[in-house]
């Protein structure tokens, strides 16, 4: 085990420094977003039948965009609470959101089964290994939907365009691809935080002759095989995936066993720590349901191990508990605590470069893959087999020093004088979650008087909880900004989902609409900042990325932002003191 640096602390954060300016001089790279070409073949949903369905004109209680968990989860408590006239719609061809989507081979959650598969002590399901793959989380989302009965409520294949608030009528307007029209007491928005696909925007990326596909839309036409069967298409051809993110870290070893030869094109390095994945036993998982209650402790145990809360039971066991044991991105109480939270972190990474030029055994390759950054500045990875993955003959890394790819040609990729020709590309390029809040969903919900949401949130985000939002009444949004937030990002959109159907279940009760009180957003952004403010530090000096916003500086809008960054835990308590205080404090009621 590493205890100490090779390099003077000094001269590690001198690197640092460097590599982070080095990309920042390059600028905030442009993307091409899969909403703004939805239209196109790189955002077909490859794994759909084609539907044929008549448009849909009905009333309904609520409407739900989104049926990944955020929008599972809120479509089970509404029915825990009753409410049981809803419609929940979705792009997608079936449930799961980000698990529908992501079928890359090697697909799996980071994060152990055990504590991130929603409700899953109610459902009762005992996951096959303590990291679950994408094809099992999707399974049990489907298994979600048949226990809570959702599927007759489903439109799949459909995308909302339009939401409109009809003051006459009280109710939303909920309009679609399909030309449904759909009117609604209460809309719930839950659109996912890594839903929208993005390519680098290059010269060329419509130009290459083969085959060219987004990871989260995987094209096993052109790869053979399937999520856990072996790619059989690919053993003579050249493969060329443009990122080394969390994605591709899943994705290189199993291309790597399947084509003739992969090419690797990195920006910057991801930090790769051991995974440990291991079956799960029946006598351990007897051992892990043994007490009713068992779910809730374990998430929050993870929570607490994860924050540098130390509880004196680490259930978890894991990498993210033993990395995160000291969160060196608290804020310090004074400047010895300071020096010991950076102690930590420096030692972590020092740990995950060792690991590296332990592993990779060509020492060109092991030193263009460390990544010099503090911890937190980019998620870290958990997997063991990327890193054995450059030790094979077929498998070359180029690495751009943070440039990036200069473009994409017919033939292949360019990064500086040299083209690398390819016959399949692959684009392991991440998830657009900075762009406003209205653009990634595709529609701009528009309120009272006829002021849209990007209208009304033009110079940053007003809301209560981060989900009711002053002018527009009767609509709940499940998303992270202004709301909870941990590496376990099913958590806070859960218990956010149960706060939304407390909500809406109350004011059905009461036949009112609801809508926040401007002075209770103003309060609630306080809490927020409050508790936002001391990360900023932290923030300040990583190598961009979408952590850090990019580097760029935050002005008022990109500040009101912010998510609550204390404990999950203590988020969940905040909302759940709300509600049992009773008559929604902050919120205005009408009669309908
Ligand atoms: C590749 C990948 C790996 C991940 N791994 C982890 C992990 O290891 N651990 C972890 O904690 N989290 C992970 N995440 C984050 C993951 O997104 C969350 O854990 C969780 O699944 C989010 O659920 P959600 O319902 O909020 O959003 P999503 O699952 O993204 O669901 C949102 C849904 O909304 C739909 N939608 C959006 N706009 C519209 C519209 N206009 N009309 C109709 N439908 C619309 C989308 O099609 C999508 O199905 C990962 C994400 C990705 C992309």
């Amino acid at each position: 085990m590493t205890d100490s640096l090779s390099i003077s602390p000094d001269e590690l954060h001198r690197r640092y420094e460097e590599e982070a300016e080095k990309r920042i001089k390059f600028g905030v790279r442009d993307y091409i977003d899969m909403v703004d070409i939805a239209d196109s073949e790189f955002d077909r949903d490859p794994y759909a039948e084609p539907l044929v369905r008549d448009p849909l004109v009905a009333e309904t209680d609520v409407v739900v965009v989104g049926a990944g968990w955020s929008g599972m989860t809120a479509a089970a408590y509404l029915t825990d609470q009753g409410v049981t006239d809803y419609r929940i719609i979705d792009k997608a061809g079936d449930f799961g959101g980000t698990w529908y989507w992501n079928r890359y081979p090697g697909c799996q959650c980071d994060v152990e089964a055990y504590t991130y598969l929603p409700l899953l002590e109610r459902i009762g399901y005992m996951p096959k290994q303590k990291y679950a793959t994408a094809p099992e989380i999707f399974a049990y989302a489907q298994l979600l939907g048949r226990t809570f009965d959702m599927y007759p409520h489903a439109l799949f294949q459909t995308s909302v365009t339009g939401l409109e608030w009809s003051e006459e009528r009280k109710r939303w307007r909920v309009t679609t691809t399909r030309d449904d029209v759909v009117d609604a007491r209460f809309v719930v928005i839950c659109g996912g935080v890594l839903h929208v696909a993005k390519l680098p925007g290059i010269p060329g990326v419509y130009d290459f002759a083969g085959p060219a596909f987004h990871t989260a839309r995987w094209n096993y036409e052109v790869t053979g095989g399937g999520p856990e069967a072996p790619m059989d298409r690919l053993a003579d051809k050249v493969v060329g995936i443009i990122g080394t993110g969390a994605t591709a870290v899943q994705a290189v070893p199993k291309l790597a066993e399947a084509c003739k030869e992969l090419i690797v094109f990195q920006r910057t390095p991801s930090s790769v720590s051991p995974r440990n994945q291991r079956p799960t036993t029946p006598e351990e998982w007897a051992e892990i349901t043994a007490e009713p209650g068992w779910h809730e402790r374990r998430m929050e145990n993870f929570i607490e191990g994860t924050i540098g809360m130390q509880p004196e039971v680490d259930l978890i066991q894991d990498g993210w508990t033993e990395m995160f044991h000291i969160d060196p991105k608290m804020p310090a109480r004074n400047d010895e605590e300071a020096r010991m939270l950076e102690e930590w972190d420096d030692l972590q990474m020092e740990k995950v470069r060792q690991r590296i030029l332990d592993t990779v055994k060509d020492p060109e390759t092991a030193q263009k893959l460390l990544p010099w950054y503090k911890i937190s500045c980019k998620r870290p990875c958990f997997h063991d087999e990327y890193l054995p993955a450059f030790n094979r003959d077929n498998v070359k890394l180029v690495d751009t020093d943070g440039k990036g790819i200069d473009r994409v040609t017919p033939k292949g990729v360019v990064v500086g004088d040299t083209e690398y020709p390819v016959d399949v590309l692959i684009y392991s390029t991440g998830f657009d979650n900075t762009s406003p809040y209205h653009h990634r969903l595709g529609f701009d919900p528009v309120g009272k008087g006829g002021v849209s949401l990007s209208e009304a949130w033009a110079k940053g985000m007003y809301s209560l909880h981060g989900t009711l939002a002053d002018g527009f009444p009767n609509l709940c949004m499940n998303q992270a900004l202004q709301g909870g937030q941990h590496i376990n990002i099913a958590y806070a959109s859960t218990k956010t989902s149960e706060h939304i159907a407390w909500i809406i279940a109350r004011a059905l009760e009461d036949n009112v609409v609801i809508e926040a009180d401007r002075p209770a957003e103003d309060d609630w952004f306080n809490y927020i900042i409050q508790s936002a403010l001391p990360y900023f530090a932290y923030f300040a000096n990583c190598t961009p990325g979408y952590l850090s916003n990019e580097r760029k500086d935050a002005d008022e809008s990109m500040s009101r932002s912010a998510c609550y960054m204390g404990s999950a835990v203590d988020f969940k308590r905040e909302l759940e003191k709300w509600r049992a205080s009773g008559d929604m404090p902050g919120v205005i009621k009408s009669p309908v």
